[in-house]
């Protein structure tokens, strides 16, 4: 929850403007405002004041505690025209939460955090659990100082400037290791906890079991990535409730997935019970990994049977292929999500031009694996390849990446050893529609008319489909120098179930610097007009031209009586 506190009129106007926007996020606190900041520090995860930062200081300075727990507060200025991020930057998320409030308020975000403001990216931003000496590390980072880093299980991070030998340190490790003021641990989600457990096992048994054989083991509770059992026991109370207090996911098998996997302790009660001679260690070992330890049995105080047997398996680090989508061109029309894959990333695949796009989005130190047009395949091989190899990748493509791009052949290529991420762009057909209206406003498709990897027949036939089903078409790829006869000839076969009036928008460049739209009809069309930079759209038979703008009706019937 977010709180808001305002002193004066013009910053509770601000302030209900935030809680209009995000109803479910916020919670208003009125009154005095010393109060109020003291039970939303209390309350909340984060808190906006619409108060002067000096203000803010010395409300919140009393009630300071610890960066990792407390609140991430951001100060907005009575004009509304700053958004700071005064603490919890990082931990408390309010770097981001001034950048959202900034957006919405069309106010300047301000962020002082070090490692924001240069690039490197902050240690408790890697998306992992870290311990140990963070400010002691980022310093040395900033410094320039040498950091070396000990990736124990391989784990996919973004660049990092590290050095091979220093003083300072980081270490990716599962494993319990010793405090250094000089060293930060980063806990990688390795291990997953296979458990057994009778019916109306208690979940402290449960708990004591697990944290038990992991402490004895030398590992981390904080890099268990999920608790692992046998499908029957996906509800039982006792496991749920740990795997709850350890803040991971219960994760189940089919009985007979977990008995074709071979332990080292197989035993009868449980295939009497559930159907499988194994489930802690079955579970634990049933996606592969190293057994660090083998079934055990909780103790009971009370000296009654053992109700829970747990094992731990360490799996590999998975490589990360993201495939993200840059969107037509313009920066802003780039998503957010986008953006964070390619910051994330430590290979960056993709065609060139593509990469101009956003090369300044990346951080220093990101390999850039570019292309020349063509080069498909090559590129997606590349990228399952570095993916393989343990390495985060984003393998790019304009639009989005999975229309006419690149997701289909590194796909085709990838096997199930990695982790896929798809982050959708808005595609060509859609930033066109937007300059030219509402074409799109009923069922509609799109067409590529290149014909260098799919024979003219099939384009053909599925061009005559739509003019058959009249449905609105979008043409990709719809005239290049060497292709100048399709586009008439799939304009031929619309114009034998369309008007010779029929709209049709050609837009040109859409979102970048020399954009270009034109709306036309199916008759006045100069397919000279266009090229490999466009797209076309052409409307069905309800499209109309209505104030110079292309709109598909989406045929409710009181549309159908006013044509
Ligand atoms: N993945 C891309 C499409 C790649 S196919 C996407 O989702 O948009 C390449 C074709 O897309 C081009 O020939 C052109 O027809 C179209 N295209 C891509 N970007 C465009 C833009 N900004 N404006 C107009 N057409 C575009």
């Amino acid at each position: 929850m977010i709180g808001l506190i305002s002193a004066t009129a013009a910053g509770a106007a601000a302030r209900d403007r935030l809680a209009a926007a995000w109803p479910d996020r916020t919670r208003v606190y009125d009154g005095p405002v010393a109060e109020a900041v003291r039970l939303a520090f209390a309350e909340c995860e984060q808190l906006v004041c619409f108060l002067a930062t000096g203000a803010v200081v010395r409300l919140i300075a009393p009630l300071l505690g610890d960066k990792a727990s407390d609140p991430g507060v951001v100060c907005v200025d009575e004009g509304g025209r700053f958004a700071v991020s005064l603490v919890g930057g990082h931990g408390g998320g309010a770097n981001e939460l001034a950048r959202e409030v900034g957006e919405l308020l069309g106010a300047e975000p301000v962020v002082t955090t070090a490692t924001d403001a240069v690039g490197v990216p902050g240690l408790d931003t890697l998306g992992l659990p870290v311990e140990g000496a963070v400010a002691a590390v980022s310093r040395a980072l900033l410094d320039g100082e040498p950091v070396v880093l000990h990736n124990e299980p391989g784990w996919p991070l973004p660049p990092l400037p590290v050095a091979g030998e220093g003083a300072y340190g980081i270490r990716v490790t599962d494993r319990l290791v010793e405090s250094s003021e000089r060293e930060v641990v980063l806990r990688p989600p390795t291990l997953v906890v296979g458990v057994g457990a009778s019916k109306g096992a208690p979940a402290d048994e449960v708990l004591e079991l697990v944290e038990g054989a992991l402490r004895e083991a030398g590992l981390s509770r904080r890099s268990v990535a999920a608790l692992v059992t046998v499908d029957a026991k996906a509800g039982e109370p006792g496991i749920v409730a740990a795997a709850e207090r350890l803040g991971v996911p219960v994760v189940t098998y089919a009985a007979e997935e977990l008995a074709a996997v071979e332990v080292p302790n197989p035993s009868d009660a449980p295939l009497a019970a559930v159907g499988t001679p194994s489930v802690a260690e079955a579970s634990a070992l049933a996606e592969g990994g190293e057994l660090l330890v083998p079934k055990r049995k909780s103790v009971r105080a009370d000296g009654a049977p053992a109700m829970a047997t747990c094992a731990v398996v360490r799996r590999p680090a998975r490589g990360r292929l993201a495939v993200v989508g840059l969107g037509p061109g313009a920066r802003d029309l780039l998503t957010p999500r986008a953006k964070a894959e390619l910051r994330r990333a430590s290979v960056l695949v993709g065609l060139d031009q593509y990469v101009d796009q956003i090369r300044d989005l990346l951080r220093p130190g990101t390999r850039v694996l570019e292309s020349g047009l063509g080069a498909e395949e090559e590129r997606a091989r590349t990228a399952v390849e570095e993916a393989r190899k343990g390495q985060a990748v984003a393998l790019i493509g304009s639009g989005d990446a999975g229309v006419y791009a690149m997701a289909s052949p590194a796909l085709a290529e990838a096997s199930d050893d990695i982790d896929v991420i798809g982050v959708p762009g808005v595609t060509a057909a859609l930033a066109a529609a937007a300059i030219l209206g509402a074409p799109l406003g009923h069922d509609h498709v799109s067409i590529s008319l290149s014909d260098l990897h799919t024979p003219w027949e099939v384009i053909e036939r599925r061009v005559r489909a739509a003019a058959e089903a009249d449905i609105v078409v979008t043409f990709y790829n719809p005239r290049s120098r060497g292709r100048d006869w399709q586009l008439p000839k799939a304009l031929a076969i619309l114009a034998g179930h369309r008007e010779p009036a029929t709209p049709v928008g050609v837009v040109r460049n859409a979102s970048r610097p020399d954009e270009s739209a034109r709306l036309t009809t199916l008759a006045e069309l100069d397919p000279a007009t266009v090229d490999m930079m466009t797209v076309v759209t052409v409307g069905n038979t309800a499209t109309r031209d209505i104030a110079g703008r292309m709109v598909t009706p989406r045929g409710y019937r009181w549309q159908e009586g006013t044509r």
